[in-house]
């Protein structure tokens, strides 16, 4: 919690409580995490809900109003960026163009004044890791962008920092070289294991790379936990939608735990919901929750079939009700009856998988 006590010796990154205001207005609010040693944090969040500056606050890049980090039990706060065990990669990778790439990644080492036989063995080992052995005499505008990004994470790394703070690394490039450096990341992070801040605003990357993902909204951590975490137990109604697709019901809550959706069902939640009878609550179901039955089954929400898309095995249907709700499905490709546009068909919910939130909770 934000109030917890730092031990000293807590090794990793520890962030208590940081403020900032850009002219009056806060961009961070009392934020707080930890990120254990070795491990890799994803910062999620829409455009401007402070990943950025939060990244520049442990860089030392900008100095917060509020609030304090600790890097394996060093608070940083009184030190400056350059004196800072921490090594950064930006979207733009910023290589020196007119430097070769083994040149690119001896520039710390260099201004660190190590000696030459040490700074030519680690510049090897830094481009075997990054798998760019033979790109060392190349400049920067002679490789791919997904060459140029490696370059920038060997450089980081090749002066052995405490810490690694990739912003939007892999944001430029297109998907399938994102997905293969996702991977690569993930193979060099087994290898070397820096604690590590990523920020990226795709939940997918996000899943894939990090242990820990960090949601953020409006400058505040809205919920801290694994990727399974978040996905299957969102703490707010933004979490749900932020991670993957989430179907929204207006519904009134009828008792313990059952709430009248205003599309027609009385639904029971096995996921018990602390609302008076009474409440105006939204009930979300993710597409995977979501069945397709007769449309004259009991308890079904009446919808019409509008188009469907193959995703592996699985068959992506867009639905849509009465009151002009889009619903997405996610059901078995070769399972059930075929449907064609404008196809009249029942929606069930998995109760056992819905989410309740309170209606004022927009997002
Ligand atoms: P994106 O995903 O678009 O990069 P972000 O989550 O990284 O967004 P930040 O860049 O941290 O967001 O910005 C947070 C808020 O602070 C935004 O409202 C932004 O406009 C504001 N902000 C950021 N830097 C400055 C600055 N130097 N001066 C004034 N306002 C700033």
């Amino acid at each position: 919690s934000a109030t917890a006590p730092v031990s000293l010796s807590q090794a990793g990154l520890v962030l208590r409580r940081i403020s900032h205001s850009f002219s009056g207005t806060p961009a961070l609010r009392d934020v707080g995490f930890d990120v254990g040693a070795g491990q890799v944090v994803a910062l999620l969040g829409p455009s401007g809900c402070g990943k950025s500056t939060l990244l520049r606050a442990i860089a030392g890049l900008l100095v917060p109003d509020r609030g304090e980090i600790f890097l394996d039990g060093q608070n940083l706060m009184s030190i400056p960026a350059r004196k800072r065990s921490i090594g950064m990669v930006f979207q733009n990778y910023a290589l020196f163009p007119h430097l070769t790439v083994a040149e690119n990644v001896a520039y710390g080492l260099i201004s660190h004044r190590r000696p030459r036989a040490e700074v030519n063995a680690r510049v090897s080992e830094m481009l075997r890791l990054v798998r760019l052995e033979d790109y060392a005499r190349r400049l920067p505008r002679e490789l791919s962008g997904g060459q140029q990004q490696r370059v920038a994470v060997a450089r980081a790394l090749a002066v052995s920092p405490a810490a690694l703070l990739l912003d939007e690394p892999f944001g430029a490039l297109d998907r399938a070289l994102r997905t293969e450096l996702q991977d690569e990341f993930v193979r060099m992070q087994a290898d070397v294991g820096i604690t590590t801040i990523m920020v990226t605003h795709d939940q997918e990357e996000a899943q894939t790379v990090a242990d820990t993902l960090v949601v953020m909204n409006a400058g505040r951590v809205e919920q801290v936990g694994s990727p399974e975490d978040i996905y299957d137990r969102p703490a707010s109604l933004f979490v749900n939608r932020f991670m993957g697709h989430a179907n929204c019901f207006s519904a009134k809550v009828t008792g313990a735990h059952t709430a009248a959706l205003a599309a027609g069902p009385t639904v029971t939640s096995a996921r018990g919901f602390a609302f008076r009878p009474g409440s105006d609550v939204i009930l979300t179901a993710r597409p995977e929750h979501v069945r397709l039955v007769a449309q004259n089954d009991a308890g079904a929400i009446s919808a019409k079939w509008v188009r469907a898309a193959p995703l592996a095995h699985m068959l992506s249907v867009d639905l849509i009700t009465p009151d002009g709700t889009l619903i997405k499905a996610l059901v078995n490709r070769h399972d059930g009856p075929r449907y064609a546009p404008g196809d009249a068909v029942g929606i069930l919910l998995d109760t056992q998988n819905l989410h309740v939130f309170p209606a004022a909770s927009k997002t």
